[in-house]
């Protein structure tokens, strides 16, 4: 096959430690999380007939292909990390220089198949009881949507003791890493109590490090015309208790939510208290919170549906406000220092299953934005934790290449996490890789439905098949 457009050229990122990276360059792994991976042995995979690093300019690629794809590949997994990844005819040398000379733990021949890095969901609402089928059933039937969605599920969360919820938390992981998932962003927000959003964000720790406190995501029905007393709630006890187990705050900026008044105060509270802004906007209809997003310096701002050119332009100039005079994708700085910008997570299973349009992804990408894709996993508007029907979703309905949406799946949901560790496949980065049961990564787009994750290391132990 050709090149593949280039979907998001140029990009140069400052990870959440602050030095200047390229997307997919090598890194030292910084990022929370476990430190280094608990993979101690090593496993070479060999005969890959088709690997995507998302590492530019790396061995064996393309020029100005951003996905990093080599052909006939060969990747090193060695104490949780990538040791190595490259085309097979240089792999002899680099893989008994990365060894020192022994020999691997493991091999795999996999065959002509393709590899991928592990998906990387940026946005998911996992903790939570109950589910509402019945509300979808009558939703595809036509009957008028009710609102209160949320809070049936609120209502449900609340009344579940800790053990059901962790339960469901661990199911839905499950199934997102036999999907080929590595890396879990999860949310509160069925809780909207200080004890309940509490245990959410808690029991969601237990499971990831990327959590968010979603405090703000409805007003609950007992603070039903009083939202400002509930925002106070959400920024000074609430957050209080909640910070010590999130890495990220977030917002549901829209009408009938939170107002971008609202939503600034909650916003600035959790950066105030050392979290990471993400913010959820432009779902519904248009609105302030893009705006508000990137002027906060959001890593990400999820669902952007409804976008004015303001909106487009402040997300892509997020991305350009780096030294003018600097090599783009270099990864160099000339002293003036870098600026991590806001990726537009897009959210495609909410419009498949709510009947919603989808947003203009190739506005935004031919904007110079930088575009997630995530699942939004949650039981009311999107009850999918599988990145492949994203991947897929994207490309149908949303017309991004593919490259396009496997870079997206992998490298923007790393980049919306503001992670430098996942999403590409470097020398250094985190062992998480999925290896496809077909001969390339198109065929996550061209045979949707179809399970073709054959097997998932997770910072280099092979989770599945066991
Ligand atoms: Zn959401």
């Amino acid at each position: 096959m050709g090149h593949p457009p280039v979907p998001n050229p140029g990009i140069r990122v400052v990870s959440a430690a602050g030095s200047p990276v390229t997307p997919g360059s090598a890194s030292s792994g910084r990022g929370p999380g476990p430190g280094p991976g608990s993979g101690g042995g090593s496993t070479l995979l060999t005969g890959i007939g088709e690997l995507t690093t998302n590492v530019p300019g790396g061995p064996g690629t393309g020029d100005g292909d951003p996905t990093g794809l080599v052909t006939d590949a060969v990747v090193l997994l060695d104490g949780g990390r990538v040791a190595w990844a490259g085309p097979a005819r240089e792999a002899r040398d680099a893989v008994a220089h990365a060894l020192d000379g022994r020999a691997p733990d493991a091999t795999v021949d996999v065959g002509g198949r393709a590899v991928i890095p592990g998906f990387v969901d940026s946005h998911t609402h996992l903790v939570f009881a109950g589910d509402r089928a019945a509300e979808f059933e009558a939703r595809m039937a036509g009957r008028p949507y009710e609102a209160g969605g949320i809070r049936s599920t609120v209502a449900a969360t609340r009344a579940a003791p800790d053990d059901v919820l962790r339960a469901g938390l661990a199911r839905h992981l499950g199934e997102a890493a036999r999907q080929g998932t590595t890396t879990v962003e999860v949310k509160s927000g069925y809780g909207l109590t200080v004890a309940d959003e509490e245990r959410a964000v808690r029991l969601a720790r237990e499971a990831t490090p990327e959590v968010t406190f979603l405090g703000a995501h409805v007003v609950p029905a007992e603070y039903a015309g009083r939202a400002d007393a509930y925002v106070d709630l959400v920024c000074g006890d609430m957050l209080a208790a909640c910070a010590p187990h999130a890495r990220w705050v977030d917002v549901f900026c829209e009408t009938g939510a939170f107002t971008p008044e609202q939503s600034r105060r909650v916003l600035e509270a959790g950066a105030a208290a050392g979290l990471g802004v993400r913010v959820h906007a432009n779902q519904l209809g248009p609105g302030e919170g893009v705006r508000l997003a990137v002027g906060l310096g959001a890593a990400a701002v999820d669902h952007c549906t409804y976008l004015i050119d303001a909106d487009v332009a402040a997300l892509a100039g997020s991305w350009s406000r780096a030294a003018p005079d600097t090599a783009p994708g270099t990864g160099a700085t000339s002293g003036a220092e870098a600026v991590a910008g806001t990726v537009a997570t897009l959210l495609p299973g909410v419009e498949f299953s709510t009947r919603q349009p989808y947003p203009d992804a190739r506005r935004l990408l031919d904007a110079g934005a930088v575009v997630a894709l995530a699942s939004d996993c949650n039981p009311g508007s999107s009850y999918t934790s599988s990145m492949p029907l994203c991947v897929a979703l994207a490309v149908r309905e949303m017309r991004m290449t593919v490259a396009e949406a496997v870079w997206s799946a992998t490298a923007g949901g790393a980049l919306a996490l503001r992670r430098d560790d996942v999403g590409h496949l470097a020398p250094g980065a985190r062992a998480d890789v999925v290896l496809l049961d077909a001969p390339s990564r198109v065929h996550l787009a061209y045979r949707p439905g179809v399970p073709l994750v054959a097997a998932v290391w997770k910072d280099g132990v092979r989770l599945l098949p066991r």
